[in-house]
């Protein structure tokens, strides 16, 4: 074995994946580190997928009539077996998905949060009791569980993500159902395994409560076309909630999309420049560009254009790119070849409308793919700056006039995170009331959301709300009750029915 599958076989082992799940299947899994083969995993048939549905269901019916703080209990055992498991998770994060050790870490810290956040939630799913107008009667909203919810996850966050909607699903009562990304098949067993520990720690919960099936978009077809499932939350590309959301829609399912964005930031001439360009460089170099919330659009005041494009572009240069097991880089390898070839793809196209590319050259050979983060001096918004790009490209633009700026931000078709620095509090609040994303934010960059604000986007980032304030009640159904305690029957709307 290789050095990464070695490794790779160590933390699955050790976190408690059966050997034959990795080893016996025809689907190999590969590590954007090197390019190699780190495992072979089993694809989920028709037959699996069926029995999984099944189970889910039955899971369901026994898992609802627990009272929501005991299904707490099992979230709250849950974050305790991630706190155990971190370090060895964070790491299969970073063989897989190719995050630099930190982020691993941080993206196991955030299921951790999310089970803090679902256990005291467990003791809140509350209703209203509403005025009514009639005399004797109360009129009420109970939110009752809503069925088996699937959750279908991209390559970029191959654990939070999943975490996000199950720790909320559990605590409402529901089953899960996970496919989770064809390039994070690992990843997701490991949690598997991690979950499992936590119910058998629980002792009495349904089998089948939460399951995993590993397949590609045949897979996830299934899901979304199963009449079984109540709920789809459906995260990756906006090309895949155009497949997914009619298909929804025609069985009138409930559907949380979570989809591309091209975020834009604007740096205005009052700007704490310092903190501008850290939180630049961490939006949109972070992750090596391929965060949904990675900052892709910079609009720059043409009073500091100069200045503070020539500090990013030297942090451009110098910022660490390679393996980050082995170094103290600060950018990753893209996900695969498609993902190099998309990236160079682009940077013509930007060229060709007039942009100047500075970096976006691959960084070594072989079958792993590392880039040099691109700043792309753009004339206008044009060409490829209209379009979400995976990978770490950045297209910088000058603008004169605020509100020529907002517009130009709001004028693409994603709508997910956008941010604004400036010290002028006219300007901030300007652009907050102005922002048509999902996520505005004042003096800190697109990317880097905490689990207590609800997240997700407008437009062709498809609508959904993920993780905290309210999004718990899209797993949840809502029934409104009126009981009348008196010995008349006043109808509503003073309608008279005398026999
Ligand atoms: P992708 O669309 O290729 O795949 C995402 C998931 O959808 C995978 O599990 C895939 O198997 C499945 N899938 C694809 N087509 C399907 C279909 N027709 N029916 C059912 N399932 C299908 O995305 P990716 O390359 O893994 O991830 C990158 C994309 O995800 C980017 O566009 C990024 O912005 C987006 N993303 C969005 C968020 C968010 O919260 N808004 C978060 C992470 C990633």
């Amino acid at each position: 074995m290789a050095g990464i599958e070695k490794m790779t076989a160590g933390l699955l082992d050790t976190l408690g994946v059966e050997y034959a799940l990795y080893t016996q299947g025809s689907m190999p899994s590969h590590s954007p580190l090197t390019g190699e083969q780190i495992a072979a995993v089993r694809i989920a048939d028709a037959a699996d997928t069926d029995a999984a549905l099944a189970a889910a269901g039955a899971a369901f019916r026994a898992w609802r009539d627990v009272p929501a703080p005991r299904r707490g209990e099992l979230v709250r055992l849950f974050g305790e077996e991630l706190r155990a498991a971190k370090d060895d998770l964070a790491t299969l994060v970073t063989i897989e998905a190719g995050k630099i050790p930190s982020e691993g870490a941080g993206e196991v810290q955030e299921m951790i949060d999310i089970c803090d956040f679902a256990v005291g939630l467990s003791r809140q799913l509350h209703g209203l009791t509403i005025a009514t107008e009639r005399p004797g009667h109360r009129m009420m909203e109970i939110w009752h569980p809503l069925g088996v919810v699937g959750v279908i996850s991209a390559f970029n966050f191959p654990v939070a993500v999943w975490a996000w909607n199950a720790a909320l699903a559990l605590v409402c009562g529901n089953s899960v159902v996970w496919k989770p990304s064809e390039k994070t098949p690992l990843t997701a067993l490991a949690t598997q395994a991690i979950f499992e520990r936590a119910l058998r720690r629980f002792g009495d919960a349904p089998a089948g409560l939460s399951q995993v099936l590993i397949g590609g978009r045949e897979t996830g077809e299934a899901l979304v076309d199963d009449a079984r499932v109540a709920l789809v939350s459906a995260t990756g590309s906006t090309r895949m909630g155009r497949a997914v959301a009619p298909r929804l829609a025609q069985r009138f399912a409930r559907a949380i999309l979570e989809l591309g964005g091209n975020n834009g930031v604007i740096v205005a001439p009052s700007a704490d420049l310092d903190l501008a360009l850290r939180g630049v460089a961490f939006g949109a170099m972070g992750t090596a560009g391929q965060r949904c919330t990675t900052t892709r659009r910079l609009f720059v005041h043409d009073s500091i254009y100069d200045g503070f494009v020539a500090r990013l572009k030297a942090a451009y240069a110098s910022v660490g790119v390679g393996n980050p097991l082995e170094s103290t880089t600060l950018v990753g390898p893209l996900i695969d070849r498609a993902a190099y070839e998309a990236m160079q793809a682009a940077l013509p196209a930007a060229k060709a409308a007039g942009g100047v590319v500075h970096g976006g050259e691959r960084v070594g050979d072989g079958a792993s793919y590392y880039v040099r983060p691109a700043l792309v001096e753009m004339p206008g918004q044009v060409g490829p700056v209209l379009e979400e790009t995976f990978a770490p490209i950045l297209y910088v633009m000058r603008y004169d006039d605020l509100d020529t700026a907002i517009r130009l931000h709001n004028d693409v078709a994603a709508g997910l995170s956008s941010a604004i620095f400036t010290t002028d509090l006219r300007e901030a609040e300007r652009f907050l009331a102005a922002s048509d994303c999902g996520i505005a934010n004042v003096n800190l960059g697109t990317s880097g959301a905490e689990i207590g604000g609800a997240f997700g986007g407008e437009k062709e980032t498809g609508g959904g709300r993920e993780s905290g304030s309210d999004a718990w009640r899209q797993y949840m159904r809502r029934a409104t009750n009126t009981v009348n305690y008196s010995d008349a029957l006043p109808l509503a709307q003073g309608v008279s029915f005398d026999l």
